[in-house]
Formats: structure tokens, C-alpha cells, sequence
């Protein structure tokens, strides 16, 4: 792939906190941004060069969109793959629809990674009432249920403390196709974040020790506990082994249960990812910067940590409000998303905290 000059645009389809932070990182290299997303409130907007408000399934602004991009990549793995094919056909996009396929669906995402001889929580695909109890006998409760698409931030998905409760939880997911999952008994999560070039070239990052709260990423912090430290290697080798099977070109994150058997897989995203959020200060090039060159066809830039302590804490909901509090604090650095309403589980900024020593 011949790198892409500083001076091109890159375009990004998707409005959100993850394409304001790619748009900061290509400026910074030089290159122009063109957002489209339907939200009249995208707020990465506010920090690329040029935005389009519109639906992603209209031709006419699709076909404007590969016209004048030279590459296109996308912020959020729940756009529809019509348009993303669409654009393909006309301008290189980045990771390739097919990587977007697979993460889109929790069966094929647990099959892709069984295939590649990754370990997964016990799984069965279910899509009627009777399926489901029939899937609970085989693999046991606990066990979580969860939509087979569009889930996030816990959302979609109910835990099953024992058989009884199956029929409640078919409703409470909306009677939707589903997987379950026995429950892993993890003590940590982590994530690898991967950048992989077009030349086959992969760099990753130290894992960060991710902690949810209700189900949304609470805190991501490095360096990792020995639970997670040891189990890195294999974590990392199975994210470079599923890259590699994609022939993905971008950055790729992994969720990972650390367990005493080893890292079990949770699930992938094909983009940037909010536990990746650290690297900005954390490493020396984030995993913004690492996607852009990525896509550009650029060399992939140096993952190592800037301090022996880094710990980013997400701003959920009105915790955006201790801003001033936090601009006070040494070594922490804050960002706000531009969002307007706070509303309670909204993600409106993260804040990442280095510390010198140990
Ligand atoms: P989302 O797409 O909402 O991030 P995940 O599959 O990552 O969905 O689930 C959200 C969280 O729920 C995980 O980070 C983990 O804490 C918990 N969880 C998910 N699956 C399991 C499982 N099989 N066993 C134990 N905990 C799980
Ligand atoms: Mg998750």
C-alpha cells in the first residue's frame, strides 16, 4: 500500500467521542477529516474539517463521500454494512467490511475465535425460548444472555442465576436471537489493543486492568496486575492471529477474562476502543495516531508507556461536572467530548492520570 501523504483526507463514518479523537490525531499528522453521521449533535464534528449530516444508506452523499476521501474508516462497529460495502467499491476503506461482519455478530465473533483456536466462555446460539433452555442445560448456570447484535455497554444482555429464570430473561432481551455464555469466574479484564498495517506489520499496547461498573468501562489502569501480565503473551498472540486471519488493516481491540486456565475471549471491536483511551498521554503514539497511520499506510508508531503509572477513569453521566477539580489535579489530563445533555451511563469525557513513580 502506498503511504498516504499528509494533506489527504480521511474520511470517517461516525459522529461520536472515538472519531472526535481519530480527527484530532490525523490533524495533528496533517491530514484533513470528513465526518458523515445523521446526529445533529456529533461531536466529532467539532474537530475534524468537514461534516456531512446525513443518513448513511443515501448513495447520492455516499458517492460524494468516496469522491472526495482517499480512504474511509468508521468509529462505531453497529453501522449498517451496506454502506460501508457500498463505499468500498469506490475508495479503500479501512478495516475491511468483512472484520465488521464477524464483530457484529456474537456466534460468528465465538465461532471466528474458536476456529483460530482461541478460548471462548462456553457458548450456544439461541433464537427461540425453548433453544435457550435447552442451551442452559447443556452449558449450566450462572451463564449471561445476550442479543446477538447491537449490544453495548452491558446493554442487551441479562445474567441467568439459575434455570428457573430463563423465561424471564428470553423477555427481558427482547425475545431477540441471542447467545449464552456460561459465566466465566475471571479475576481481572483486559484488553489488547492492536494496530495492524496493510504490510502485515503489528505493533500492541501494554494490557490495561479494565474494571466495569453496570456494565459500562469504569477505569483502565497500567501497569496490569501479575494475573494479567502473565497471561499478555497469549492474549496478544491470539489478537495478532485474529488481525492476521482478517488481514486487518487498523487498530483491532480485544476483551479478555483473565483466569487461572488462562485469557479467555470476551468479544472484539473493530475500531478504537474506549480502554484504549490512556494512550494518548500514557504512550508514545495512541491508539488514534496508530489507527490513522494504519490506514495512511504509514509507519505504526512506538506503544510504550510515557510514565510507570497510568490509570484512565471515564467521566460517565454527571461525573463530567468535577471538570474544574480535575483541572486542579498534577499529572492528570482531561477530556471532554462536547456533549450536551449528561444523561446517567452517557459517556461525556474521560480524564487519564500519570504518575511519575510507583
Ligand atoms: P458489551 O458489548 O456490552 O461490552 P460484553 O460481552 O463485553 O458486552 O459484556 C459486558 C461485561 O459483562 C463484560 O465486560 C464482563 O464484565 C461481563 N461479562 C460478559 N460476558 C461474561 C461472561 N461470559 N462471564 C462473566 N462475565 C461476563
Ligand atoms: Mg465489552
Amino acid at each position: 500500500m502506498k503511504p498516504l501523504p499528509p494533506g489527504s483526507t480521511i474520511g470517517i463514518l461516525g459522529g461520536g467521542q472515538l472519531g472526535r479523537m481519530l480527527a484530532s490525531a490525523a490533524a495533528e499528522l496533517g491530514y484533513h477529516t470528513h465526518i458523515l453521521a445523521p446526529d445533529a449533535e456529533s461531536v466529532a464534528a467539532q474537530t475534524a474539517s468537514s461534516f456531512t449530516r446525513a443518513d448513511y444508506h443515501s448513495r447520492i452523499v455516499l458517492d460524494e463521500m468516496a469522491a472526495r476521501c482517499d480512504v474511509v474508516t468508521y468509529e462505531f462497529e453497529n453501522i449498517a454494512i451496506d454502506p460501508v460495502d457500498y463505499l468500498s467499491t469506490k475508495v479503500a476503506v479501512h478495516p475491511a467490511p468483512a472484520a465488521l461482519a464477524i464483530a457484529q455478530d456474537r456466534a460468528s465473533e465465538k465461532a471466528f475465535v474458536d476456529g483460530i483456536g482461541g478460548r471462548t466462555a462456553p457458548w450456544k446460539r439461541v433464537e427461540t425460548l425453548a433453544e435457550l433452555e435447552a442451551a442452559l442445560d447443556a452449558i449450566g448456570a450462572p451463564a449471561i444472555l445476550k442479543t446477538l447484535r447491537l449490544g453495548y455497554d452491558g446493554k442487551g444482555q441479562v445474567r441467568i442465576a439459575d434455570a428457573s429464570e430463563a423465561e424471564a430473561a428470553w423477555h427481558a432481551i427482547g425475545q431477540r436471537p441471542a447467545i449464552l455464555e456460561g459465566f466465566v469466574e475471571f479475576s481481572h479484564e483486559f484488553s489488547i489493543i492492536l494496530a495492524r498495517g496493510a504490510d502485515g506489520t503489528m505493533v500492541s499496547y501494554p494490557p490495561p486492568w479494565n474494571e466495569h461498573v453496570d456494565g459500562i468501562l469504569a477505569r483502565s489502569s497500567l501497569p496490569a496486575p501479575p494475573e494479567i501480565a502473565g497471561q499478555w503473551g497469549v492474549a496478544a498472540a491470539l489478537t495478532g492471529r485474529i488481525a492476521d486471519a482478517l488481514s486487518y488493516v487498523g487498530v483491532i481491540a480485544c476483551e479478555y477474562f483473565a483466569t487461572p486456565q488462562g485469557p479467555v475471549f470476551n468479544e472484539m471491536a473493530p475500531r478504537v476502543h474506549n480502554s484504549g483511551h490512556w494512550t494518548i498521554e500514557g504512550a508514545v503514539a495512541s491508539q488514534f495516531e496508530n489507527h490513522i497511520r494504519a490506514i495512511c499506510g504509514l509507519p505504526l508508531g512506538d506503544t510504550a508507556l510515557t510514565a510507570p503509572q497510568v490509570v484512565m477513569e471515564n467521566l460517565i453521566g454527571t461525573d463530567a461536572d468535577r471538570w474544574a477539580e480535575i483541572l486542579g489535579e498534577p499529572g492528570a489530563h482531561l477530556h471532554l467530548y462536547g456533549k450536551g445533555n449528561a444523561r446517567p451511563g452517557r459517556k461525556m469525557g474521560h480524564v487519564t492520570r500519570l504518575k511519575r513513580t510507583l
